[in-house]
């Protein structure tokens, strides 16, 4: 009976421990027995789910990878919601994806309450799901569709975004192969698993090596710090983000526990970042509390990892490294042309990893690829043998007085001066120069800074035409659902026009 690659694998390690979570311990026989449990209750007396979409919102945990193999071993395809969306947000991914069915953690369900008076959509509970009897289950071809991950809303609603079971074998391969993971090792999870980096290159990566993969239901910097610091864990993945709070949580405690945490991070093999560009700061600071060079690496939910700096062999800060095994990466100008090294162009991405469609929108889907290369909408420089991101062709790549300038290489600058904590740069429109480069500022406490100070420190270090002439100072920036500066958010500040210093 064919199954897929991600069950055949578990059943090579039945003993082995697969997943740590809140709810215990549980070895890789007790998933396959429970997530047989979730498939033969979906099921409900039929052979096979035939793709029909099945939502869930379950707590990061082991009942939420039961459910997760449950609804791939049953047919069917899998719709993780987001634990901490409010309703408009979740009824958004049910309806879009039409799902038939949503499961629900207890502690999760009131959210959910409205979809009781939807008569065409069963509603389970976990337990329900978890205690049904035996069925038997139906082959599975790996050329399925498996999972419908919806993309942060930059431009307009969220799309959904499908893979088959081919396209997740080969993201997981891909790392896999590339980081060298083993059954060997332990992972914690802090991420969301609603998003891809969660879900494939830890959760995913780590049961198909034959690891352990040790679950948090959310982060919490004091938490993670505990558990590394208790040992025998031998990776970390987390968004630049986490990385900045886990070095305000290391500098903030006394000399010896640094010590302990720094000796406990030593112990481990990797510690990755991505899905947003990573501050070189926060590089050289992490280096400094860990011993660790992150590694970073550039993907999507589209096309999975693409871009990783090297296991073995220097990882160079604001660099994301060469193709990963299996994936074809070009760099292409406006007009469809591969570009020459050195020159910027949009990232085009090639392989059985990138996805299959966005859910019920064939006009979309067709838009993005061109001649079967996926079209990123990032723009990135190959330079000594590496790719530098930019920016995104919408967002960070500004134009303005005809220059085009990177809103990430001005963060980065913006990032060096002693007052300024973070920072986005952003392009917003103006009649004059196209767009005018504008920053929004967040400073260290007790700072004041003003727009002329900051240009005339600004122009020892950039090209003139790359220096704000707006400006705003914030108290925090506005950030979606996985950390990520919402730039849209930013340009209308500035639009709206309130606290903003111009010249
Ligand atoms: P998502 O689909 O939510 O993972 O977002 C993918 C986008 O995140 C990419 O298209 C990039 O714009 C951005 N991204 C991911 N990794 C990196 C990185 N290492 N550096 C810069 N941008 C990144």
């Amino acid at each position: 009976m064919p199954d897929i690659p991600l069950i055949q694998a578990a059943r090579q390690n039945l003993d082995r421990p697969a997943v740590i979570a809140s709810e215990g311990r549980f070895s890789y026989r007790d998933l396959l027995e429970s997530s047989a449990k979730v498939a033969a209750c979906l099921l409900n007396g039929s052979a096979d789910l035939e793709e029909r979409r099945m939502a869930f919102l379950v707590p990061p945990g082991f009942q939420y990878t039961a459910v997760q193999w449950g609804i791939w071993r049953a047919g069917g395809i899998a719709v993780p919601l987001c634990v901490s969306h409010p309703w408009p947000e979740l009824e958004y991914v049910i309806d879009d994806s039409d799902a038939a069915v949503v499961v629900a953690h207890p502690e999760l369900a009131d959210k959910l309450k409205p979809i009781l008076e939807q008569k065409n959509r069963r509603f389970l509970m976990t337990a329900e799901a978890l205690g049904a009897g035996p069925a038997s289950l139906p082959d599975i071809s790996v050329n399925r569709r498996a999972l419908i991950l919806y993309t942060s809303g930059s431009t307009g609603k969220p799309k959904g975004v499908v893979t088959t079971h081919r396209n997740i074998e080969a993201q997981a391969m891909s790392l896999i192969a590339a980081w060298e993971w083993t059954a060997e090792d332990h992972i914690l999870n802090i991420l969301p698993l609603h998003h891809i980096h969660g879900i494939i290159n830890v959760l995913t990566c780590a049961l198909r090596a034959g690891a352990v993969c040790e679950i948090l239901p959310r982060f919490e910097a004091g938490a993670v710090w505990e558990r590394i610091t208790r040992g025998g864990l031998t990776l970390f993945m987390a968004v630049p983000t986490i990385y900045a709070k886990l070095i305000a949580f290391w500098e903030a405690a006394s000399a010896e526990r640094q010590n302990a945490m720094t000796a406990a991070c030593s112990k481990m093999r990797l510690m990755v970042s991505g899905s947003a560009a990573s501050p070189v700061s926060v590089i050289e600071k992490w280096q400094t509390v860990s011993g660790h060079v992150l590694l970073e690496r550039y993907g999507m939910t589209e096309i999975g990892m693409a871009l990783s700096n090297p296991l073995h062999g220097e990882r160079r800060p604001g660099y994301v490294g060469t193709p990963l095994p299996g994936m074809k990466v070009r760099l292409v100008d406006e007009n469809g042309e591969t570009v020459k090294p050195g020159t910027q162009g949009e990232i085009q991405v090639k392989g059985s990893a990138v996805f299959a469609e966005y859910w019920g929108k064939p006009g979309a889907t067709k838009e993005s690829f061109r001649e079967g290369w996926f079209c990123t909408g990032d723009v990135a420089v190959v330079e000594k043998g590496g790719y530098r991101i930019l920016g995104r062709k919408s967002v960070d790549i500004i134009k303005t007085g005809g220059y085009k300038v990177s809103a990430l290489e001005i963060e980065e600058v913006l990032r060096t001066h002693p007052c300024i904590k973070d920072c986005a740069v952003v392009g917003v429109e103006d009649p004059e120069w196209g767009e005018r480069v504008s920053a929004a500022l967040v400073l260290n406490e007790r700072n004041v800074l003003t727009l002329p100070e900051l240009r005339a420190w600004a122009r020892e270090k950039l090209a003139a035409y790359k220096v704000p002439t707006r400006m705003c100072v914030l108290e925090d920036l506005p950030r979606n659902q996985v950390g990520k500066v919402t730039k849209p958010a930013i340009v209308n500040l500035f639009k709206a026009g309130k606290g903003i210093e111009s010249c």
